[in-house]
């Protein structure tokens, strides 16, 4: 895993003035971690709508982070094990109870 920082979220003005840049730091997660995640959920918000976590709090889980203050940067992307819909960062999803 390896730290890069973006910038996102610029935006303009009416006037086509930029007025906000904001750099956050991305966690760029590999497929060793993303795998791991997955083995501990079983659903997303798509195929069960009870799916009350977020993806990156799956991944925090798994990294034994404490509070997230970092944004997750999935490098491959990422199937719900019960119906393949693509997860994203924020998808919420199930954990498994085993
Ligand atoms: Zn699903």
């Amino acid at each position: 895993m390896s730290h890069i920082s973006i910038i996102l979220n610029v935006s303009k003005s009416i006037s086509g003035e930029i007025y906000m840049i904001t750099t956050l730091p991305l966690l760029v997660v590999g497929k060793a971690t993303i795998d791991k995640a997955v083995s501990k959920i079983d659903s997303c918000i798509l195929c069960f709508p009870q799916a009350e976590y977020e993806f990156s709090y799956v991944l925090d889980l798994v990294r034994n982070a404490g509070v997230n203050e970092e944004q997750y940067f999935l490098a491959d992307p990422v199937y719900c094990p019960r119906c393949s819909s693509q997860i994203k960062e924020h998808t919420l999803v199930q954990i498994s109870d085993s």
